[in-house]
């Protein structure tokens, strides 16, 4: 079954076929480990990017707890106030300068913070101020005590830092006390600022209902615009009244740090923070030229990402995005590496490492496929070259004599299958001895060629020619009468002598054959050997009586 099988199908076709298999295996083999390597170098990334997120929320919530931690000290001194001596001759001091522009006071420069404030003017001429609240002398203190607080807490400041450069509380009723020392301009244009500023006005019951931590980042008109600083703030509420609001400023400048940090000793790319508009408020590259910019197209895939997921990846041309919300920030934090920056990391040399394996695998392949191609080739040309010089004769090309045997007895079967005749010449050259010994052996065998030729000439396609002995023929006729093949035996004689032959230089003779017909009718069984044996006898007739003639019958 399999030799069968081999037998038919060309040697060639399997050797490409199996080249071709091989080749297709390892190429896929190959691009599968290739994408399994991006795909385990894109989650290395991820989880860079959410360790670096994990750290800064960290920072973050440090800061949102503060606030909300100053925010509840408040809330319990407005409840209820220490009602200490110095507290009251600071209450004494307001009421005596609540009418000036501006007026502050500072009980204890070592212990409190000072506060600063306007007019009652100022207040009722400014939206969402007023002073007309049950409980100013209690917010008041409460904010004397605040400032104990940010006092004690700022001493730590150094070591507690996260971001954070001040924080500041902004009463509605017209003052305000900030960790920030220097203050520009006088304290009514200051406090204007502060009132409008959007963080501030964001906290109005209708603006934040659920009175949470909100975040803003002011940006500089620059083009691209820079962000300025980013700020938490969250409203003091007491009994449903909104006192005022307490805000940290982080610094933009330490968030870049931070980033900047964050890259050290990772393979090359970029953290970027945007806030949730998809402003840019940090990245760790400094050189606005190396920056990657996002198209506006990833902008928004990316923020309607944000609505549903707090953690994905997207691409932009060759670079990989990967982006995580941060908990404690009204934001999202980007990783973006690009392929160049991939090439260059560990997972990038083996993946080239695999492509030149690949190529080194595969030109190997090519090469071998040449030459075993090559050897089949010449091996199968060689098998049917000695096939075709064991069945033939070389000199005239006709079949040899056991080729000659084997085919005929094969046709005279199917003849008699069929039920048809079959006829045989035998056909010898007349004095050929003669031709030798006059011209040479080379004219004699030139001689056998041409016969060769003039014989292939008269037979059909389905007839059998072959060379039997030194200057006899054997001619095979399936299907055909004793005297078609007598026609055609007389049409071979004539052929033959009706030619001069070139033997030498100018030289040329005219040969004559005789030839003996049977034919498978006169006999009563199919025996080839017999019908050649008759054919043979009937040509020697043929030389009795002359040569150069045709003999078919006793
Ligand atoms: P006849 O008419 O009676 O057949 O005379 P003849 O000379 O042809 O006699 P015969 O058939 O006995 O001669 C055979 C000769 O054929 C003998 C040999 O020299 C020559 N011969 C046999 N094979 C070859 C061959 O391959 N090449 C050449 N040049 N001559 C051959
Ligand atoms: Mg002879
Ligand atoms: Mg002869």
């Amino acid at each position: 079954m399999w030799a069968r099988l081999t037998k038919r199908i060309r040697p060639e076709r399997v050797v490409n076929i199996c080249f071709l298999v091989v080749m297709f295996f390892s190429t896929l083999l190959t691009w599968r480990e290739i994408i399994v390597l991006e795909d385990a170098y894109i989650s290395s990334q991820r989880n860079n990017l959410k360790n670096v997120a994990n750290d800064m929320d960290a920072q973050l919530q440090f800061n949102t707890d503060r606030l909300l931690f100053f925010r509840n000290g408040m809330q319990s001194a407005l409840q209820i106030p220490l009602a200490f001596e110095i507290l009251r001759n600071a209450e004494q001091q307001f009421e005596r300068q609540r009418t000036l522009p501006d007026w502050s006071i500072s009980l204890n420069n070592n212990r409190t913070l000072p506060l600063h404030g306007v007019s009652d003017e100022f207040v009722a001429h400014t939206n969402l101020l007023s002073r007309d609240n049950a409980l100013l002398s209690n917010e008041f203190m409460a904010s004397i005590e605040l400032g104990y607080l940010l006092r004690l807490s700022s001493l730590t400041r150094q070591h507690l830092a996260r971001f954070e450069t001040h924080m500041i509380y902004v009463s509605r009723a017209g003052f305000y006390l900030s960790t920030e020392d220097e203050q520009r301009g006088s304290t009514t244009e200051y406090f204007y600022k502060l009132a409008t500023s959007p963080w501030f006005t964001a906290q109005s019951q209708r603006n934040n209902p659920d009175r949470g931590v909100k975040w803003m980042t002011t940006f500089n008109e620059d083009k691209p615009p820079v962000a300025q600083m980013v700020i938490a703030a969250v409203p003091l509420d007491l009994q449903q009244y909104w006192y005022g609001v307490l805000a940290i400023q982080l610094s933009v400048n330490e968030m870049t740090q931070f980033l900047i940090q964050s890259v050290e000793g990772e393979d090359d790319g970029e953290y970027q923070l945007y806030d949730r508009r998809m402003n840019l408020i940090a990245s760790s590259e400094q050189l606005l030229s190396r920056r990657v910019q996002l198209s506006q197209e990833v902008q928004a895939q990316l923020a309607h990402a944000y609505e549903g997921d707090n953690e994905g990846s997207v691409r932009q041309v060759s670079q990989f995005i990967s982006w995580e919300k941060l908990r404690n920030f009204d934001g999202v934090l980007l990783r973006i590496h690009s392929l160049n920056d991939g090439i260059r990391g560990d997972f990038g040399s083996i993946s080239i490492a695999l492509t030149l394996l690949w190529v080194l695998f595969t030109s190997m392949l090519l090469l071998s496929w040449g030459v075993i191609r090559r050897m089949v080739r010449n091996m199968s040309s060689l098998q049917e070259s000695l096939q075709w010089r064991a069945w033939h004769d070389m000199l005239t090309r006709l079949y040899n004599r056991a080729a000659l045997f084997e085919r005929a007895a094969k046709a005279l079967d199917a003849c008699q299958q069929k039920g048809q005749p079959l006829a045989v010449i035998q056909l010898d050259l007349d004095h050929f001895k003669g031709i030798n010994d006059k011209y040479g052996h080379q004219a004699g065998d030139r001689v056998l060629v041409y016969i060769g030729r003039v014989i292939m000439n008269k037979i059909r396609k389905e007839d059998i020619a072959g060379r039997v002995g030194g200057e006899e023929f054997c001619i095979v006729l399936p299907s055909t009468s004793l005297e078609e093949g007598r026609q055609i035996a007389e049409r071979i004689r004539e052929s033959i002598n009706s030619r001069e032959i070139l033997v030498g230089k100018k030289q040329t003779i005219r040969v004559s054959a005789s030839l003996g017909v049977c034919c498978s009718e006169e006999l009563y069984r199919y025996d080839f050997e017999h019908l050649q044996s008759i054919a043979d006898s009937r040509l020697y007739q043929a030389k009795n009586n002359g040569r150069n003639r045709v003999c078919s019958e006793d």
